[in-house]
């Protein structure tokens, strides 16, 4: 685990776009600007207007005292502080889930997305087995 996944903090409900990359075709990290491809190491361009506005728009509210907060910033990672507490807080990237349907017994898995290939365990009927993104 990275300590981007332990750190305290709130994580963005809004994902970028899901994009693949131009070069080897798996799925690029999940973010906007200078995106580097994990499996080629490419540097991959990713601009979004529209996630840019939605991430300002962003409601969230506060780990601290619950106050809901507009995020007021178009990019994620980013510090935070709350208007009413003062509490110091990182509005973390949204983290995409992917719905994995188990070839062995057909359960619905639900997984964090990142690039490359998986090993998954059933937890209903211990086969395992690869996918990737
Ligand atoms: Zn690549
Ligand atoms: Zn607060
Ligand atoms: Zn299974």
């Amino acid at each position: 685990m990275s300590d981007e996944e332990t750190s305290p903090g709130v994580e963005s409900r809004i994902p970028a776009p899901d994009l693949t990359c131009p070069k080897c075709d798996h799925l690029l990290p999940n973010g906007l600007g200078i995106i580097t491809c994990e499996m080629c190491n490419v540097d991959v361009k990713v601009e979004h207007e529209g996630t840019r506005k939605k991430w300002r728009e962003e409601k969230i509210s506060c780990p601290s005292c619950s106050k809901v907060l507009i995020a007021g910033v178009d990019k994620r990672p980013a510090n935070l502080q709350c208007s009413s507490c003062s509490e110091h807080f990182v509005l973390k990237p949204n983290r995409p889930k992917a719905e994995i349907i188990c070839p062995s017994c057909n359960r619905k898995l639900r997984m964090n997305k990142r690039p490359g290939v998986r090993e998954i365990d059933c937890p209903a009927c211990d086969v395992q087995f690869k996918v990737s993104f």
